[in-house]
């Protein structure tokens, strides 16, 4: 029977196979610490060494044991989404699950909007969809990890609403929470000393304590991945390809009814009836969009996917979902959303739309960010 090993950190359950899990240690770092009688997990390794948060994930129903007991605590909730994701970076029910614990809502990621788009105007949009989605947040922040945007700001706005309480930060893989974390920790003189300890000892819900200057600390939970991402359906190369990295520049098409764009061969966008109009598309910079009449779009994408229409790649073409067609009629302003990939703008109420995505990956409309 094997034994069961506990990080002296967080409590994790050591394993040596699943990098992105919790609990992984390299199998060296694990043949060491059992000399020494004390094993971390390499997330808590990187903390105590090196001041770094590494971002984790948990399955499902691990994830809502998770919520679960955070619900049970008095804390603060720092719920960090992605901006450019909104849609794809929503926990489900988390409203629910916090119980009567404040949210603080972080979107994330605000380098990649351009400069142009007016914050005052984007943080109200985000209002109102969390309202939308069912979350009540106290407040809401747009921050840049990367660029270490409004890091302070978020700080003081951490210190303002915790109320000498702990505060839980949590979010989807990849929104950028441990990145926000790293910011704080770097950008702060008062969490020093960083040691993890076990929240729940023995338990597999483990999270990360960054201790606050009041005996509180600031708790980073794993992510979950969420099922409909591009991740599951692209592979590396392609999921960086189309992941922004800077700036988006948009691209503005002048369309007739009758004409498609194509955003490589991954998603396709219809515009079916209405006025002549400029429809704009905000996708990472690097997607080739190409453009062609409705009635070609088909027999264009059964010839040239994975061709002149890439992603994917002429290797992956076999395996790659079949895109599947949802239509829109448009009331007022509207953003058609391709998740994990950007979206279109269509300015002119009336017009009807269609948005095509692989199997399994979400066409949804939402009132207009612009
Ligand atoms: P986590 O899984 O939520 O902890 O996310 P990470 O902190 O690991 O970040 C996921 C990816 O998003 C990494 O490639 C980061 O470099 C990137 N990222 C994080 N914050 C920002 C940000 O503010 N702007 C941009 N453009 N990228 C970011």
């Amino acid at each position: 029977e094997e034994e069961v090993i506990h990080c002296v950190g967080c409590g994790a359950v050591i394993q040596i196979s699943d990098k992105e899990k919790i609990g992984y240690t390299p199998s060296g770092a694990l043949k060491k610490g059992l000399e020494k009688g004390e094993v971390y997990c390499q997330r808590c390794f990187r903390l105590r060494n090196y001041n770094e948060i590494q971002d984790v994930s948990l399955t499902d129903d691990d994830f809502l044991k998770l919520l679960n007991k955070i619900g049970t605590k008095d804390a603060l909730i720092v719920n960090v989404i992605d901006i450019f994701d909104f849609n794809g970076s929503l926990i489900a029910g988390l409203q629910r699950f916090v119980g009567k614990n404040p949210i603080l809502l972080v979107g994330n990621k605000v380098d990649l909007l351009p400069k142009s788009m007016k914050k005052s105007k984007m943080t109200q949009w985000l209002r109102e969809r969390a309202h939308e989605a069912g979350l009540r947040p106290i407040d809401v922040m747009l921050t840049s990890a990367v660029k270490q945007h409004e890091i302070e700001q978020l700080k003081q706005t951490i210190e303002k609403y915790r109320d000498g309480k702990d505060v839980y930060v949590v979010g989807v893989t990849n929104v950028g929470k441990s990145s926000i974390i790293n910011a704080i920790i770097q950008n702060s003189a008062g969490i020093k000393d960083l040691i993890t300890t076990s929240q729940f000892p023995g338990t597999t819900l483990d999270q990360i304590e960054i201790p606050l200057d009041d005996g509180k600390a600031i708790i980073d939970t794993p992510g979950i991945i969420h099922r409909n991402q591009m991740a599951h359906v692209l592979g590396e190369k392609d999921l960086k390809l189309i992941s922004p990295k800077k700036e988006i520049k948009p691209k503005v098409y002048q369309l007739k009814s009758k004409q498609t764009l194509f955003f490589g061969g991954i998603a396709r966008f219809d515009f079916i009836e209405g006025e002549e109009h400029a429809f704009t598309c905000f996708m990472s910079n690097d997607l080739n969009i190409h453009r062609t009449k409705l009635e070609n779009a088909d027999d264009l994408y059964l010839r040239q996917v994975g061709d002149l229409l890439q992603p994917p790649r002429l290797d992956e073409k076999e395996g790659f979902p079949p895109l599947v067609r949802h239509e829109f009629s448009i009331k007022e302003k509207s953003d058609i959303v391709f998740s994990g990939l950007g979206w279109v703008t269509v300015q002119k109420p009336g017009a009807i739309v269609a948005g095509w995505a692989p199997e399994g990956i979400d066409v949804v409309i939402r009132k207009s960010i612009v």
